[in-house]
């Protein structure tokens, strides 16, 4: 037996975040997104799923400052917030929260991906290539 998937690998999925701007995975047969990348749809089994560009919104569903730098490499970023965010389109990730001070972060607090095209901003908005995708605060 042989197990069909989707044919769409993190390779192929990490460059449309370079090249079309902040995506997700969506199903083209539910419509769902959903993140991480999976060989086939959590929601209804099909292995069509495309990179679609989103609107790089959300609201932050926890988080956790950092004091400590995990490595050398991290000292000159403490403390800093790593962060999960609730996507409006559904999907949570977890990212790191940039441009707030600790203590001014509050779990519901509305944030945008940085530096990235969505679908809600101009087509010449530039998407940079950072990767992972870093949020900021947004207006609500
Ligand atoms: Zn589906």
């Amino acid at each position: 037996m042989t197990a069909t998937m989707n044919s769409l690998n993190s390779h192929q999925y990490w460059e449309s975040l370079r090249t079309k701007g902040f995506c997700l995975p969506q199903c083209q047969a539910c419509k769902e997104f959903h993140f991480y990348l999976r060989p086939a749809c959590p929601a209804c089994g099909s292995v069509e799923i495309e990179p679609v560009v989103v609107s790089g919104r959300g609201q932050l569903y926890s988080f956790s400052v950092v004091y400590r730098a995990p490595s050398a490499a991290f000292e000159k970023d403490v403390p800093y917030v790593v962060a999960i965010v609730a996507t409006d389109e559904g999907p949570h990730l977890m990212t790191r929260l940039v441009g707030v001070k600790p203590e001014d972060v509050v779990i519901g607090m509305r944030v945008a991906v940085k530096d990235w095209r969505t679908s809600s901003l101009p087509a010449e908005h530039p998407s940079l290539g950072q990767a992972p995708p870093l949020f900021e605060s947004a207006v609500p």
